[in-house]
């Protein structure tokens, strides 16, 4: 039998993040539910235990090192060494560019990248010792280039060479990392997306189911889903990998 592992997925509270928790708790795995305030992540993992799984809720603000330094810390002692980390959490600050702020640039890249950079700074020396570790991060298929999102498509695209950089360096300790690039996904993302620009939602996920392949919008669990084979033992040999969880085909 294999030993249980640990997980941490940021940004856990709501939509692909509590899937993905509540996903790898199924799959057998210790999981800490992370996201800025601990209070809004209870009731995941509170859903986790009920289910029959081992969670613990968490507060942190990714893009702050010590604050995750200090989460890590935590899940190290009360869940076993983080060795599978889920670059989950995020944050949209859209507008065209000549209407984008300073401020709406750095807060997208410091809870992505930074925040990305962070988690597996501190994980890092678990997954060395461990001699396995599974890093798996969140992008878009806005890195493809979106109107409006200059900063979140800027970061979703750095995420995919920051992954590729894990890979190379870290695949001699056991480690892979991967990314996930999802298209449209119904959560409250995508609902603030459609508020911004004035569509009622459920017009928003009619309109953009027309435009894929396989003619629905995704849900967290199709992500969830994908998620859980990369962090599987059985995909030990497949890292730096950048998959489009989008119905259909994307460059
Ligand atoms: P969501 O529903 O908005 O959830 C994001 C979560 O991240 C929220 O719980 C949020 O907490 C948390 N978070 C934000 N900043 C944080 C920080 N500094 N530290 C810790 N947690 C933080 O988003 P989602 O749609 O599930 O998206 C999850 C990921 O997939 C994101 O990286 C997103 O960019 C990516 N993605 C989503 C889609 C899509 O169509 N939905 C498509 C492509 C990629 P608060 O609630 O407290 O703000």
């Amino acid at each position: 039998m294999t030993e249980t592992r640990t997980a941490i997925v940021t940004g856990a509270a709501r939509g692909i993040g509590a899937a993905t928790a509540q996903r790898l708790a199924a799959d057998g795995l210790n999981v800490a539910v992370l996201d800025l305030d601990a209070g809004q992540a209870q009731p995941v993992a509170d859903a986790i235990t009920n289910a029959g799984g081992k969670a613990i809720a968490v507060g942190a603000d990714v893009s702050d090192a010590d604050s995750v330094e200090a989460a890590v810390s935590r899940v190290a002692e009360e869940l076993g060494a983080p060795t599978v980390v889920i670059n989950n959490a995020g944050i949209i600050r859209d507008n065209l560019l000549f209407k984008m702020t300073v401020d709406d640039w750095d807060a997208v890249m410091a809870v992505h990248l930074r925040g990305s950079f962070n988690t597996v700074k501190a994980t890092q020396k678990y997954m060395v010792e461990a001699k396995f570790g599974r890093i798996v991060n969140l992008s878009s298929t806005s890195a493809l280039g979106n109107r409006g999102q200059a900063n979140y498509s800027a970061a979703k695209a750095g995420l995919q060479g920051y992954t590729k950089t894990l890979a190379i360096e870290l695949g001699k300790f056991g480690v892979t990392a991967n990314a996930i690039a999802p298209g449209f996904i119904q959560t409250d993302m995508t609902a603030a997306t459609a508020e911004r620009i004035g569509v009622p939602f459920d017009d928003f996920i009619k309109f953009s189911a027309e435009q894929i392949p396989v003619a629905r919008v995704g849900q967290p669990d199709d992500i969830a889903n994908t998620v859980s084979f990369f962090v599987g033992e059985a995909a030990g040999f497949v890292s730096g990998q950048v998959i489009y969880v989008a119905g259909g085909p994307k460059d």
